[in-house]
């Protein structure tokens, strides 16, 4: 029997399924020659296969999820160069939605056996954006701006990359810098209006806590920002 707590619980919870689907549909109204550009799912799920094929050896997914793996491999294919570098996506109880890392043995490997792992939030008590939140289209441009951060890892020798991950722990100057890049790596690529998704996601979502939002524009481009890159990238590629 539901007890009153229950139906309490329940109906806060259908409230906020109702926003969300809210939220969802506004990205596409607010701009609608935007949206034009969006991944959709559907259009990807038959490679998926092949996709697997392609990446047998050298990449890992923790979680069978459809949606996180075929949003991964699409991600991969904006990335030719990482197409043999291992990486591993893993779900794991971290700080935000999702942060690329060098296997810790790195430092006792040489460059060409490094393995990189994606670590993916799962924990349900996260004040965050959480991944199952997201629309196909976004989630592809968050694991593109990570793997952005793989391809500058992959270009360092271990004493390089030492040095690079004390500079972004300690300062918050390289923190901006070091995620700045990787948002505009990620647009060069051609997952700018992606991107842009997930950080207007972010933004209008009410279930996200105000310093996790407040942590983002700090660090990482605005919507707007992301817009410029994509028009300048557009210029570019004329
Ligand atoms: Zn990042």
């Amino acid at each position: 029997m539901l007890n009153f707590r229950s139906l309490i619980f329940l109906f806060s919870w259908s409230i906020l399924l109702v926003e969300n689907q809210a939220i969802a549909q506004n990205t596409i109204e607010i701009a609608p020659e935007i949206s034009t550009h969006f991944l959709q799912q559907e259009n990807y799920i038959d490679s998926l296969s092949d996709y697997r094929k392609l990446y047998k050896r050298s990449k890992r997914i923790q979680k069978k999820e459809e949606m996180l793996e075929l949003a991964f491999y699409v991600a991969l294919r904006y990335y030719p160069e990482l197409k043999d570098t291992k990486i591993s996506v893993k779900l794991k109880k971290i700080k935000s939605t999702m942060m690329a890392q060098p296997d810790a043995d790195f430092i006792v490997k040489s460059r060409n056996d490094r393995k990189y792992r994606i670590l993916i939030n799962s924990s349900k008590e996260f004040n965050g954006m959480n991944y199952e939140d997201l629309s196909f289209n976004s989630l592809v441009g968050w694991i593109g701006h990570e793997l952005a951060h793989i391809t500058e890892y992959n270009q360092k020798s271990n004493g390089q990359l030492v040095h690079f991950i004390s500079n972004y722990l300690f300062s918050r100057k390289h923190l901006k810098h070091t995620e700045n890049s990787a948002d505009k790596e990620a647009v060069k690529r051609g997952l700018g209006y992606s991107l842009y998704e997930g950080v207007t996601f972010l933004f209008k979502n009410p279930k996200i806590f105000k310093n996790y939002k407040e942590r983002n524009k700090e660090y990482y481009l605005s919507p707007t920002e992301i817009l410029a890159e994509i028009k300048l990238t557009e210029q570019k590629n004329k």
